[in-house]
């Protein structure tokens, strides 16, 4: 097994890691609703992939609906 010589500085460590960055995440703006969205995904405020609605997303009154309807259920 290859061994390590000289320990290296904690400079030249730090410098080395320097490099280490996170690539910003890429965005499209989406064609339904204008919101920001992942490329080749979903969107995941409108539902909408490629002009055609494919998955239903809830709005805030349909979310309360089914709360209110859940906690009647379990009296
Ligand atoms: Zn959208």
């Amino acid at each position: 097994m290859p061994k390590v010589k000289h320990r290296h500085s904690k400079s030249r460590g730090r410098k080395r890691r320097t490099h280490w960055k996170l690539d910003e995440p890429a965005l499209v703006k989406c064609s339904q609703c204008g919101k920001e969205r992942t490329p080749h995904q979903v969107c995941p405020y409108c539902g909408y992939y490629k002009g055609k609605k494919v998955m239903h997303v809830e709005t805030l009154e349909e979310r309360r609906d089914r709360r209110d309807k859940r906690n009647k259920r379990a009296k």
